[in-house]
Order: structure tokens, then C-alpha cells, then sequence
């Protein structure tokens, strides 16, 4: 019986709704695993760009800001 704490993440979902065009990654739809590897790099997971910035594979914190540091527009 579940208390309602308990949280599994499924991959099938994760892969559907996964944006990222990289289709050889390793880590595509664990997303855990997605952003701690980018975060260790100084980057940010493909699924927060805009899909023309995601297809470039700069997946760089400075890139982000650059998209939506002027309030998050495009
Ligand atoms: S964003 Fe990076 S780690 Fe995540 S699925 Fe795409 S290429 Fe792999």
C-alpha cells in the first residue's frame, strides 16, 4: 500500500516525452542520470532549451542564460 511518499520514475514515460535529439545516449529518459551529468559538466539537460538551441548540443549554463536571461521570452 502506497503512503503517497513513495515515487518510481518509469523510462517508457521519461523516453516519450524526452526532447533531446541525441537518439544514442546512454542516459536518455534517466533523467537523474541526465542531469547530474551535465550539471557535473557545467551544463543543463537538452529538454530545457528551445528546440533550435537543443539541436546545437551546447548545453551550456551560459547558453541558457543567454536564451532566457532577458525574462524568459524568446
Ligand atoms: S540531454 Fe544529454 S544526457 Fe540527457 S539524454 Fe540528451 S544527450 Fe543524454
Amino acid at each position: 500500500m502506497s503512503n503517497g511518499t513513495d515515487r518510481t520514475c518509469s523510462l517508457e514515460a521519461n523516453l516519450e516525452s524526452c526532447t533531446c535529439s541525441y537518439s544514442g545516449c546512454v542516459r536518455k529518459g534517466r533523467c537523474c542520470e541526465c542531469l547530474t551529468y551535465h550539471w557535473r559538466n557545467r551544463q543543463l539537460p537538452g529538454c530545457l532549451f528551445p528546440p533550435d538551441i537543443e539541436r546545437t548540443y551546447d548545453r551550456s549554463v551560459e547558453r541558457f542564460v543567454q536564451v532566457y536571461g532577458g525574462g524568459g521570452a524568446r
